[in-house]
């Protein structure tokens, strides 16, 4: 019988145990197209599967991995062929199905699309569902009607994966970016991605007042808690905030005031059920406006045998930019 190396997450008595160990490939979940997988990465809610901080993963034993770039190897959706390139994000992926820290995947070809033209596999993987969802979030700000002129834009988490993508985008798009940090250190670095200012995070650790003095336009929000519900009491008259996150908490201690008084408004952003048509244009305008240079500056790479150890460091905050997994 054929195995695969995975990463394995198995329930016992005592808790949840995590390691490396060969899958029967018998096991494979359901789906009409089987990938083997070349690289994925780390995502936060990677961090939150590995170290079972938070409910992610849903069904046991699981393989962890939301995102996943690799070859077809058998398909019998007529949309994939073996060779062909493609990349997974979500779905459920590293929750309820087998996911992508791992050799060999079976998935449902609905859930693949197709390697955007121009990006390699490994970047790819740079950008996965973080900086996926950093241009959901850039997408969701401009359906809003808002652009450059309007204002600034802050980025709150900057230097973690979703914030990274986010600085670089939004710059590029002719932003005044204002990166939010508890890392002071890296502004440098922020810098270098675009970012006009940096603000230290602890200006929005503390209760928010229901208003207060008129900062920016828009904003990228991967934190929550007390940072969204000040982000949203600074913002300008008119502006939106775009809500992926909860780095620093799920609450939202806010008052109605940023949106009866200011016309605020909240916009809420999901990766992992959006569908295929947006994921394509968020991709595709990926592929063409993220300058591959600052992906490279953002980026490092692992062996999928330090994915465990780098997973526990995602959850405290630990992680600069974006971790390519290497598997084969
Ligand atoms: P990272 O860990 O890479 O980035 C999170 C950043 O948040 C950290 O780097 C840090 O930035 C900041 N942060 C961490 N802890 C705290 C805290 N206690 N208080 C304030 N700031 C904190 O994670 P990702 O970029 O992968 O994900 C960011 C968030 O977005 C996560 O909550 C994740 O679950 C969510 N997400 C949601 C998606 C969706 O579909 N809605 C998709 C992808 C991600 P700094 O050091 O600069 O302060």
């Amino acid at each position: 019988m054929s195995t695969f190396k995975a990463v394995a997450i198995d329930k016992t008595e005592a808790g949840q145990t995590v390691g490396i160990r060969a899958f029967d490939e018998a096991d494979l979940m359901d789906g009409d197209v089987t990938v083997r997988v070349s690289h994925s990465t780390l995502n936060y809610k990677d961090g939150l599967a590995i170290t079972g901080k938070a409910p992610v993963v849903r069904r046991f034993p699981m393989i962890p991995g939301v995102d996943l770039v690799g070859t077809v190897e058998a398909s019998s959706n007529p949309e994939f062929k073996p060779g062909d390139a493609v990349v997974l994000n979500g779905w459920g992926l590293g929750e309820t199905h087998l996911g992508a820290y791992a050799e060999k995947v079976r998935v449902r070809g609905d859930w693949l699309i197709p390697l955007p033209q121009g990006l390699s596999p490994l970047q790819a993987m740079a950008i996965g569902t973080a900086g996926y969802t950093a241009m959901l979030c850039m997408m969701a700000l401009e359906r809003h009607g808002l652009r450059p002129d309007r204002g600034p834009a802050i980025v709150t988490g900057a230097v973690g994966g979703v914030g990274s993508v986010a600085v670089a985008l939004l710059a590029k798009a002719g932003w005044h970016v204002i990166a939010s940090t508890g890392r002071p250190e890296e502004a440098d670095y922020l810098k270098g991605l675009g970012a006009a200012e940096i603000l230290d995070r602890s200006e929005f650790s503390g209760p928010s007042r229901p208003l207060a003095k008129e900062r920016w336009a828009a904003g990228v929000d991967t934190v929550g808690s007390t940072t969204l519900a000040n982000v949203l009491a600074m913002s300008k008259y008119g502006g939106a905030i775009a809500a992926c996150g909860l780095a620093g908490g799920m609450d939202l201690p806010t008052t109605v005031a940023p949106f009866i008084l200011r016309n605020v408004a909240l916009l809420g952003v999901d990766s992992v059920m959006a569908p295929k048509s947006v994921r394509i244009e968020a991709w595709n305008r990926i592929a063409r406006e993220l300058d591959h240079d600052k992906l490279a500056a953002m980026t490092s790479t692992i062996p999928l045998d330090q994915v465990l150890e780098a997973g526990k460091r995602i959850v405290e905050g630990k992680i600069k930019g974006r971790v390519v997994v290497e598997i084969a």
